[in-house]
């Protein structure tokens, strides 16, 4: 029998005036130093409170760039300090989230690859034990929605409240029009299961191409997902990793001013 998941509201997060939906925006990998800030400029200049840049990345295959590592989270901290903006970055093992809680950064994601260890996921929340940080749980790889809740519950059970879902769609073998098959029907059953978890799309890696990121963007906005987590990167098409699904902060400004949103109660 698992334990009852006690989930906080997205108000109880260390953000002011939170808005509908909450974003979270920035490159998809930290890079350089100059690459990091110009992005955060542009970031905070479209209006966003959250910085997001990923350090140790996952890679599917080996000899693709795995995140520049620790040396980033000192250019996280001059993103904070100089924008106000709160920092995100995504951690897969108990050193990572040493790093970044030991850094001052505000939210970690845990990304597909890792949601779908339960031994990994096991180890992040023991590292996590005691510290009221908000963590966001991408949905695994594969679509397993038991393994979704599992990663929520074994974050609950060590006292973590402040949590939230990330769905960023599902792996097939087939050649789809999205990179990741989005099977809304999984994340509307996450939400069925468990009401008051907080639900935030990741429109970028469920289509794996920018000119896709609207209207997958505007169908969660439609099912009332709570929040966006969007890459974005100075210079897109320079990125090293995920270029073809990263927008400038201008064009994200825009796609975001371009949402239609329904009253969630209605
Ligand atoms: C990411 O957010 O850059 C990332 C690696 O995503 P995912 O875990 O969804 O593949
Ligand atoms: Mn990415």
């Amino acid at each position: 029998m698992s334990k009852k998941i006690e989930i906080a509201e997205l108000s109880s997060w260390p953000i002011e005036n939170i808005d509908r939906p909450l974003i979270i925006g920035g490159p998809c990998s930290a890079e350089t130093e100059e690459q990091v800030l110009e992005t955060a400029r542009g970031i905070k200049a479209a209006g966003i409170p959250i910085f997001r840049a990923g350090i140790w990345k996952p890679r599917t295959r080996p000899n693709s760039f795995e995140g520049i590592g620790a040396q980033g989270l000192i250019w996280l901290q001059k993103v904070k300090a100089e924008t106000g903006m709160l920092t995100a970055t995504e951690v897969a093992n108990a050193k990572h989230v040493e790093l970044a809680l030991g850094a001052g950064v505000d939210i970690l994601w845990i990304g597909a690859r890792t949601t779908v260890n339960p031994f990994a996921v096991q180890e992040i929340a023991d590292a996590l034990r005691g510290h009221d940080i908000p963590v966001l749980v991408k949905n695994p790889i594969n679509p397993d929605l038991e393994l979704w809740i599992g990663a929520i519950e074994r974050l609950s059970a060590v006292g973590l409240t402040k949590l939230a879902a990330i769905h960023r769609g599902f792996s097939t073998y087939q050649k789809l029009k999205y990179r990741n098959d989005p099977q809304w029907q999984i994340p509307i059953e996450m939400k069925r299961r468990l009401p008051n978890l907080p639900m935030f799309c990741d429109p970028s890696h469920i289509t794996g191409d920018r000119a896709y990121l609207e209207e997958v963007t505007q169908k969660s906005m439609d099912l009332n997902y709570e929040g966006l987590i969007i890459e974005s990167h100075c210079k897109p098409e320079e990125a090293w990793s995920d270029a073809k699904q990263q927008l400038t902060p201008k064009t994200l400004e825009e796609l975001l001013a371009n949402l239609v949103l329904r009253d969630p109660e209605a």
